[in-house]
């Protein structure tokens, strides 16, 4: 099949795809998705083939309106309302009971669903357009970084496809907050574009195992998501964490052969010029997590084109935005965290 590249302009193909039964790539505020009808089993399948996405990891359903969002559930916390209030739309998908019309296979067999509202101006007229749900996950090969970029969806699903809707480079890099509202207090399965600290805000929020995991247990996570290896360059990635990061990773490498193994670092603006003879990959400053967010996944990507054996990556804070961050960081490097 060949993968068209449309522009903004030619979105109406776009919707007479979904509406048809197609999948469709389109951009988001966080990543770019990989969409189809959420009510119709047959165009839900061919986001799960495209992907190579196991069949127990579940859809996050977009919508362009509450009340769209009313019809696929049965009861929303009070609580869960006031979250939508004020973070609809924006990069927050909540978790909650379905009702029958969400085909089973959105949802991984699971009786909830994760729905939201995106902010992006495609995405949403897009949804409305099609008068669809639109069940989207991100759009990229399963276990690879997300896409962030049009070139980006194109490397990994050209062919499998039919279309792209092209609108740049997404915001924010990161995908959304997950939050279990069918418990209370709310879940947070896993952290994305709202933060933990926003959430706290305005309700009840406990931490899912997952989130912080720096080991991969045995225990079934409540997101089946996370469960995964993910955001992974070919690479080998190692984590480096603590006070000292650049002098412990600068030592890791001289325990390197550096004639055979292609070493490169994920280092940000302050420190990137404490490496010598490495490839330097500059994620950010410190003191800009959302820009370290949004250059995160173009990043994990360049790792393999430029074709780096090994990569260490400098560690960040936890809190904040960074919480999304090293989540995801933790995830690329398979767990293989280094403390200096
Ligand atoms: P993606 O769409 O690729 O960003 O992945 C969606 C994430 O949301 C995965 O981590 C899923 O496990 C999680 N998710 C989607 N639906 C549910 C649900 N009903 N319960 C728990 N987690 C969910
Ligand atoms: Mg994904």
């Amino acid at each position: 099949m060949k993968t068209q590249i449309l522009t903004a302009e030619q979105l109406d193909v776009a919707v007479e795809l979904l509406k048809n039964g197609e999948c469709v790539a389109f951009p988001t505020e966080t990543v770019y998705g990989l969409g189809a009808n959420a009510l119709d089993e047959e165009a839900v399948k061919k986001i799960f083939l495209a992907k190579g996405r196991p069949a127990d990891n579940p859809l996050i359903i977009h919508c362009a309106s509450k009340a769209q969002v009313f019809n696929l559930v049965t009861e929303i916390h009070p609580e869960a309302e006031i979250l939508m209030k004020h973070f609809w739309p924006g990069p927050l998908s909540l978790v909650l009971s379905k009702s029958d019309i969400v085909p089973k296979i959105v949802t991984g067999g699971l009786d909830t669903v994760a729905i939201r509202i995106p902010d992006h101006p495609l995405a949403l007229t897009l949804i409305e357009r099609s008068e669809l749900p639109i069940a989207a996950p991100s759009a990229n090969t399963s276990g690879k970084p997300s896409p962030t970029r049009a070139s980006h969806v194109y490397a990994d699903l050209a062919s499998k496809i039919p279309a792209i809707l092209d609108g740049g480079s997404t915001g924010w890099g990161v995908e959304s907050t997950v939050l279990d509202c069918t418990v209370y207090p709310f879940r947070l399965l896993r952290p994305g574009g709202v933060t933990v600290e926003e959430l706290r805000e305005f309700t009840a929020v406990e931490l899912d195992a997952g989130v912080y995991e720096d080991q991969q247990n045995n225990e079934k996570p409540r997101s089946p998501g996370m469960k995964y290896r993910h955001y992974s360059p070919n690479a080998t990635v190692i984590l480096v964490e603590g006070d000292n990061i650049p002098s412990r990773i600068n030592q890791l490498v001289k325990e390197q052969d550096l004639t055979t193994t292609k070493v490169g670092v994920l280092a940000t603006s302050e420190t990137k010029q404490l490496y010598s003879g490495l490839t330097v990959l500059e994620m950010g400053s410190r003191t800009d997590l959302r820009q370290i967010a949004a250059n995160l996944y173009h990043l994990l990507r360049q790792v393999d084109e430029l074709e780096l054996d090994l990569v260490y990556v400098e560690g960040l804070t936890n809190d904040q935005m960074g919480m999304a961050i090293m989540n995801r960081l933790r995830k690329a490097a398979g767990y293989k965290v280094v403390y200096s």
